[in-house]
């Protein structure tokens, strides 16, 4: 995502009742940061908080947890959100490389939307879908791991399904057109929103393991 630099970030995110500064500290125990035991759903690069605000607000028995590398990004994130009153989100700034050195058995799903595509091969392992990244994932998971995935992006599309089959997921639900599609419960991401109106088709996948 092109980044502007947005004044005092370090300030807005520093303050900001919905940011979890120390998530290594919760390992394990997240459900205490919501006190309750629902479902808790991350989306990894979750850019200016659009998807995850929103079914915050649809959701309120599911707890959401936003995160994000960069601080420009996620203090234009913090705006939006900091207007609502909502117990069932929380954002953490952080690379998703350390993902599994924050959560422990606990999440109950994943949602990767518009992931960065990284198209040259020598950057293939940088991919919210390579190897690497499903490997510390499954540590993450507290049940059957599922993930939800949504881009334009048909070569990161086609390398992800392989991935996911590679890892032993399966197909519980695909769509190669998502808004010309049935499925009416979407959520719209920014880049969803940008990428529709040049009339990108939108890949959808929903993958799920045993064990
Ligand atoms: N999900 C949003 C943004 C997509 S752009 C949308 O659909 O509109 C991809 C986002 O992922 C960017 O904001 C980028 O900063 C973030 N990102 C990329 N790699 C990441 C990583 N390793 N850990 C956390 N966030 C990452």
């Amino acid at each position: 995502m092109r980044q502007r630099n947005v004044k005092n970030k370090k300030e807005i995110i520093n303050n900001s009742k919905y940011i979890t500064l120390n998530p290594k500290e919760y390992r394990g125990s997240f459900k205490k940061l919501f006190n309750n035991d629902n479902p808790i759903y991350i989306e990894i690069g979750m850019g200016k908080g659009d998807f995850i605000l929103e079914n915050a607000l649809r959701y309120p028995d599911i707890n959401f947890i936003g995160i994000e590398k960069y601080d420009s990004i996620i203090a234009l994130a913090i705006k939006k959100i900091e207007g609502y009153e909502l117990n069932n989100l929380k954002l953490i700034r952080m690379d998703a490389l350390i993902i599994d050195e924050v959560f422990n058995h606990e999440i109950d799903k994943i949602y990767l939307n518009f992931s960065d595509p990284w198209p040259k091969e020598r950057h293939a392992k940088r991919r919210l879908t390579s190897n690497i990244f499903l490997d510390k994932y499954q540590n993450i998971f507290r049940n059957n791991p599922i993930i939800e995935m949504k881009t334009d992006n048909r070569n990161l599309f086609e390398f992800s399904l392989i991935s996911f089959n590679q890892h032993g997921y399966l197909i519980k639900d695909i769509s190669l057109d998502l808004h010309n599609s049935n499925k009416d419960d979407n959520i719209m991401t920014e880049y969803e929103k940008k990428f529709s109106l040049k009339n990108n088709c939108i890949y959808y996948v929903k993958v799920e393991k045993n064990g």
